[in-house]
């Protein structure tokens, strides 16, 4: 029995991940509308009533969007950390005190067979988390939604056996597309979105050739799109030496549709 995962949505338009282990299913995240993330679990052969928490990595809309629905329709609690329960609260309608749950960031915590662990990201919301999901064996890794990446996000990417990487951006798409000018200065501020480019350095900073599976997301509709993003995160990791299929597999997720159901064993 492996550890599963699969991306349901990943992008700037919505955000929610599928885990699964033993007969432990959570999501991560829940930015779609309640009927779209059913629809996605359906699409896996996940019943959405066998959902048994949804943890938030922080309050925007392309990452809650559903989850207080959800909650309500399937009985589902929440966690995420206190001030991001306060700023998401408003917004996500009424919830029954039992099924808000929190956590805190930076300490590890036991949910049923998985282990998780929330780090802090640099990002403009009150405060934001990337996560790590591991049973004993393998280790999940979510990075998206940071500006910039520092020692203690690698530190908690250690080892990881698949990490969810945000390549948000071209730059230069970017600073010649229609966003006006004070939306792009956010997106490529140190509390904004990782770049393609930024991302594939980090990559080369933390691959360790233990063939890492490491998929690219939260990709923005305007300002980039999948091939471009590949592009660039194996062009920078080759020339570093490191060759996508052979030392690690770098794939895609999708912004309105679910990608590979992987099971790391
Ligand atoms: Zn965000
Ligand atoms: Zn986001």
């Amino acid at each position: 029995m492996g550890l599963k995962f699969c991306s349901l949505f990943s992008g700037s338009d919505g955000n929610s991940q599928y885990i699964e282990y033993k007969g432990t299913k959570i999501l991560i995240d829940s930015g779609m509308s309640g009927i779209k993330v059913q629809r996605q679990l359906n699409s896996i052969d996940v019943n959405p009533n066998e959902i048994q928490a949804i943890f938030i990595t922080h309050e925007h809309i392309d990452h809650i969007k559903g989850a207080g629905v959800l909650s309500r329709r399937f009985d589902i609690p929440i966690y995420a950390n206190k001030r991001t329960w306060e700023a998401m609260l408003p917004k996500i309608g009424k919830m029954e005190d039992k099924n808000i749950k929190t956590f805190e960031t930076n300490k590890e915590f036991a949910f049923n067979d998985l282990s998780l662990n929330s780090f802090s990201v640099h990002h403009d919301a009150v405060e934001p988390v990337g996560f790590t999901v591991t049973n004993s064996k393998k280790k999940i890794c979510l990075l998206t939604d940071t500006g910039v990446v520092d020692e203690d996000i690698k530190y908690n990417l250690e080892d990881f056996d698949l990490l969810l990487l945000e390549t948000n951006h071209d730059v230069e798409m970017l600073k010649v597309g229609s966003y006006p000018y004070s939306l792009k200065k956010r997106i490529l501020s140190k509390f904004g979105h990782l770049s393609n480019e930024t991302a594939g350095y980090f990559l080369t900073s933390l691959l360790k050739d233990r063939e890492e599976i490491v998929l690219l997301g939260h990709l923005s509709g305007e300002n980039n799109f999948p091939e471009l993003a590949e592009k660039t995160v194996n062009n920078i990791l080759e020339e570093k030496g490191i060759i996508p299929g052979k030392n690690v597999k770098i794939e895609m997720t999708y912004r309105d549709k679910a990608g590979k159901i992987y099971t790391l064993k």
